[in-house]
């Protein structure tokens, strides 16, 4: 089995509070965060008793940060290092320490940090983004792309080594009452800016989800991707690979980078080849030449 799993727990938190950030509002208690440790220690261990000739590639996409919690960076370090993994990666605002990093297997690491400039200064984001750099550990940079943080997201690119991908994530409310000059600003940062700027019609198109890339919530519950509610198996029901089929989408539209990447007409496979999960373009980090 060759199969991407975007793994979303219970954890709905954030050491952040941006005012744009539709969930992590929830302050847990300690036991709802054991429900999501253990949640995701069995998650874990699924994938260490696969045979080792699956192969899996995951995409951490919390409600919330989830790298300010010891155990999901020790399942990191834990995944990497096992033959079933081909990669991790996870999207985080990156206030965590990095020094754990250092315990995983770096060519099956990768991070999605994205830069929140009303939480945390630039030159503190930056030094982390250096640090990873330095670490060897491939990363992509976003930001959302409201025009109030333009003069941020200029100073950033500037900032960051050209080898790191900058994307924005476009604020498609705002979208028709931006000017061509910030949406021009935007996709001279981003060179993929446009392809976020739609909600595309997904209806009876062929997609990856559900047969190559799948969602799977802490209680196992797998669902062709984020956006479409019905459950279609559990990971751990021994016949779950029987769920796993292409099928055509049935959402009317789709919208989200971690959705639409998997939509065959889009071919973005073409420009992400296997950094599609950390959002890295191939020409930028030649994800498979790390591995050898
Ligand atoms: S850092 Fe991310 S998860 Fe946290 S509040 Fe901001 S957008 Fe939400
Ligand atoms: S196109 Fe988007 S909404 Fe439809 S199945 Fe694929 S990921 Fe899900």
């Amino acid at each position: 089995m060759k199969l991407q799993l975007l793994y979303r727990g219970p954890l709905s938190s954030c050491n952040y509070g941006c005012q744009y950030c539709p969930f992590a509002k929830h302050k847990e208690s300690r036991a709802e965060l054991l429900k999501d440790r253990r949640a995701l220690e069995r998650f874990v261990r699924w994938i260490g008793e696969r045979p080792a000739s699956d192969q899996f590639s995951v995409l951490f996409t919390p409600w919330g940060e989830a790298l300010i919690r010891p155990w999901y960076q020790e399942a990191i370090i834990t995944l990497t290092n096992l033959p079933q993994v081909q990669k991790v990666a996870i999207q985080t605002n990156l206030s965590c320490g990095l020094g754990w990093v250092e315990q995983c297997s770096k060519p099956h690491l990768a991070l999605w940090a994205t830069f929140h400039p009303e939480w945390v200064q630039r030159k503190a984001f930056v030094a982390k983004c250096l640090e990873l750099d330095q670490r060897g550990v491939r990363f992509s940079v976003g930001v959302v792309g409201f025009p109030r943080f333009r003069a941020e997201i200029d100073a950033l690119r500037q900032a960051l080594p050209s080898h790191v991908y900058l994307w924005i994530n476009a604020v498609k409310p705002e979208l028709p009452t931006m000017s061509e000059e910030e949406l021009a600003f935007f996709a001279t940062i981003d060179p993929l800016f446009r392809y976020n700027t739609h909600h595309y019609d997904s209806y009876g198109l062929p997609c990856g989800a559900g047969f190559t890339v799948v969602s799977v919530a802490g209680d196992g519950t797998v669902r062709r991707c984020h956006f479409i509610p019905e459950a279609i198996g559990n990971l751990y029901d021994p016949e779950f690979k029987q769920c796993l089929r292409a099928r055509p989408c049935s959402s009317q539209h789709c919208h989200c980078h971690i959705g639409y990447v998997h939509l065959a007409s889009l071919k973005l496979n073409e420009i992400f080849g296997p950094g599609i999960l950390e959002r890295i373009p191939y020409h930028l980090s030649p994800y498979d030449q790390l591995l050898g």
